[in-house]
């Protein structure tokens, strides 16, 4: 079963169904992964609306969406005044000579979507093109420059690291149409002065990728070599004024979860994450299994012992699967039929816990169901 790629509706079926019947499905969880295959107690991604090519995503923060008053949102880098920068026609505008620009707002990990579009009248050639950037927390520049048909230094083209490395390839639109920058920054981080992650950046332009994953190597600099550096925990986003009258639009990030070196949570943790985690979602299904009654709850607490141990969750459902059993084997032959979701839900739940032995024995309750399913030969037949 394949549940992802099932429609919505027969997936949401699924998911009652696997929480009705304890989620006893794939691998359980182990000493790095907190979550088991499959599993139903693993949170569902938040939705989002997608945006389209000229709108954010919704859980997008806006920096610049083309109205006027979101020049508030930007300063001058050099004194944090007011910019001279212009809002004209929806679109943000380098006014040459009035310096950088940078967010008020500071940030780190990020998805950011910026377009920018160089003067359509030709002037100048190399870096004297189009030149601006787009400094991510104010210190890693990824190039802009209008490269359509100009040559420059490789780690100085549009969409490179400047100073680290050349994009992939040259997508660039003609200059005067608009220009697409889709970039993932992860900050290098350092504990106790040693690197831990070096910190990459993804970079496609006009949907194509130029920077793959790229390991930064510090902010990347001019005509210095830039060496790995600690980065503090935020930054703000600055826009190069390089004396080029360059347009910007439809600026927005969207922040991104910490890492796993980080202390983040991906499927793959350190050993000790991933204990109290574990131990954080059995609290959760021992908190739900509260709220239910009879074999639900149950079967709830078993499942909380596939991600922590816990003497009284299992002393209640130990009892309470050997009280069960004792009631199938007195139900009459005749009356049996009526019971055999309830046995073959409960017995599909003991084979999972004996199979990835998560207790320690086997209560005696599993080969009294076992022998009523063999008995009444209720075994789905083998294709
Ligand atoms: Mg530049």
């Amino acid at each position: 079963m394949n549940r992802p790629t099932l429609p919505t509706f027969v997936f949401a079926m699924l998911t009652s169904a696997a929480l009705a019947e304890g989620g006893f499905y794939g691998d359980p969880p182990d000493a790095t992964h907190p979550w088991g295959i499959h599993d139903m107690n693993r949170p569902q991604p938040p939705r989002v609306e997608p945006g389209n090519a000229m709108t954010a995503p919704s859980d997008a923060v806006v920096l610049f969406s083309g109205k006027p008053e979101e020049i508030e949102k930007w300063i001058s880098d050099k004194n944090g005044e007011p910019t001279k920068w212009v809002v004209k026609d929806g679109v943000l505008q380098c006014v040459p000579g009035s310096g950088y620009i940078r967010t008020k707002e500071e940030f780190a990990d990020c998805q950011l979507h910026i377009e920018w579009s160089a003067p359509s009248k030709v002037e100048g050639n190399s870096q004297g093109r189009g030149n601006s950037g787009v400094f991510l927390m104010g210190a890693v520049e990824v190039q802009v420059l209008d490269n359509y048909n100009n040559p420059s230094y490789p780690d100085g083209m549009a969409s490179s690291i400047y100073g680290i490395n050349p994009p992939l390839v040259n997508p660039l639109n003609a200059p005067g149409e608009w220009q697409s920058y889709d970039i993932v920054f992860r900050r290098p981080i350092f504990k106790d002065g040693k690197e831990i992650d070096p910190g990459y950046i993804t970079v496609l332009v006009n949907g194509v990728l130029t920077q793959d994953h790229t390991p930064l190597e510090g902010g990347g600099g001019h005509m210095r070599r830039s060496k790995p550096k600690a980065f503090p925990e935020k930054g703000p986003l600055k826009i190069q004024d390089h004396g080029n009258p360059v347009r910007f639009r439809n600026i927005w990030y969207r922040p991104l979860p910490k890492r796993a070196v980080d202390g983040g949570e991906y499927s793959r943790m350190s050993e000790e994450a991933t204990a109290a985690k574990r131990a954080e979602i059995a609290k959760g299904i021992r908190e739900d299994a509260a709220k239910h009654e009879g074999n639900a709850k149950m079967l709830r607490l078993f499942e909380s012992l596939c991600y922590a141990e816990n003497a009284e969750a299992k002393e209640f459902a130990l009892a309470a699967v050997n009280d069960f059993a004792t009631a199938m084997k007195a139900v009459p032959a005749g009356k049996i039929e009526s019971k055999k979701g309830e046995i073959l839900q409960v017995t599909k739940a003991l084979r999972y816990l004996a199979q990835f032995k998560i207790l320690a024995e086997e209560p005696a309750a599993r080969q009294e169901l076992e022998a009523i399913i063999k008995t009444n030969d209720w075994e789905p037949k083998k294709k």
